[in-house]
């Protein structure tokens, strides 16, 4: 069947008996979350881009830290650009944070510092799609928007028992148009909200659905026809590409390096180690730093455990070495200090060789143990 794209009229009457059981639901076990204690308009938006390709638990302390020192629109338009990335270090999605701060400037500029109450303004802003819109919209300021993302697009395709492709623009655009609907005559906020906490929660993402305790499995197609593990239906994603990297860890005189990354593109302007492509031997290692002004020898080079770290599209696949030097190079690095406060933005994807450059940098470099 194809539901979710042929019958409109037939999906609104399919949803519609589900509404009142599923606010009725929320209203009895939505969660307690920091973004829900008190509900602006300001705070809704940041945690909705807290929250994309990223879980609710490790949302809530930057949250709560973003709030504290940011409270305001006016706050977020004026912090410098550094400061931001460091609240927003391990959040990863850097581009998101540029993104708020491009909007907050916006929003001073044209709307006195307060978001627009209208989707269509909403999504004209920096960093704001079409769901980020309907969630502000519905959520903050009570109006029928749809905020159609993966969690709403598998519960309604396993409700309608749909085998649309729930990543074709097309089924979410229909599904906007049928949710939109559905929702009249109820409260906006509570609908896309309960929703939201359906998918999350009950109808989960990954895993078995709970359906026993789900309080609308009576109208399910997926669950009446036994098709929850067929349903939801997603087009197979491209494989990502992987990309082999070698980072150095580089001391001199209790400071080691990092250099910024270039201003456009993957991780732009953020902190990183410096690196090479490809997985080096250590005479490859020594040309390498030789290129960078820095002579060493094989004995000095300290092999690195390897990391990995997985991005939307592509993986890194990461060996690292660690070297203490005698003399700065002349390259444009920043020179951090080993035992105070690194106050850049570094990436998670180099969590890990940060991890090891503070524990080196603690101990006797020679005789370090860098097994995890
Ligand atoms: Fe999801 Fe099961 Fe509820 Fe259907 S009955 S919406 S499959 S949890």
């Amino acid at each position: 069947m194809d539901l979710l794209s042929s019958c409109r009229e037939e999906n609104i009457a399919a949803l519609l008996p589900v509404v009142h059981p599923m606010l009725t639901w929320f209203e009895a076990n939505a969660r307690d979350l920091p973004w829900r204690r008190e509900v602006t308009p300001y705070r809704v938006w940041v945690s909705e881009i807290m929250l994309q390709q990223t879980r609710v638990e490790a949302v809530k302390p930057y949250f709560e830290r973003f709030m504290q020192q940011l409270p305001t629109v006016q706050h977020l338009a004026q912090v410098p650009e550094e400061q931001l990335l460091k609240l927003w270090e391990g959040l990863g999605y850097y581009s998101r944070a540029r993104n708020l701060q491009k909007a907050a400037k916006e929003i001073v500029v044209q709307y006195d510092g307060q978001l627009p109450p209208n989707f269509d303004a909403l999504l004209h802003l920096p960093g704001i799609g079409r769901y980020t819109a309907g969630a502000i919209a519905a959520q903050a300021f009570d109006i029928p928007a749809p905020a159609v993302d993966g969690n709403v697009m598998r519960v309604i395709s396993r409700l309608l028992g749909s085998c649309c492709d729930i990543m074709a623009q097309k089924t979410r655009r229909e599904a906007e148009e049928v949710l939109l609907q559905v929702m009249q005559g109820v409260s906006a906020s509570a609908f896309v909200q309960a929703w939201m906490e359906l998918g999350a929660t009950v109808c989960v993402p990954n895993g078995q659905p709970q359906c026993l305790c789900c309080p609308v499995g009576a109208w399910c197609c997926a669950y009446q026809q036994g098709l929850t593990n067929e349903i939801p239906v997603k087009a197979s994603k491209k494989a990502r590409k992987r990309e082999d990297k070698t980072v150095f860890l580089l001391f001199c005189q209790e400071q080691f390096a990092l250099r910024k990354r270039s201003d456009s593109g993957l991780l732009a302007g953020l902190w990183e180690f410096p690196w090479a492509e490809g997985h080096l031997q250590p005479a490859e290692a020594l040309w390498q730093l030789r290129q960078w002004g820095i002579e060493g020898e094989e004995q000095a080079l300290q092999v690195l455990p390897p990391a990995r770290h997985i991005f939307t599209h592509i993986e890194w696949h990461m060996t690292g070495y660690a070297l203490s030097i005698a003399h700065q190079p002349e390259q444009e690095w920043l020179w951090v200090d080993t035992h105070g406060q690194q106050e850049v933005a570094v990436p998670s994807a180099f969590s890990k060789y940060l991890h090891f450059a503070k524990r080196l940098s603690s101990g006797n470099k020679s005789h370090m143990d860098t097994s995890e």
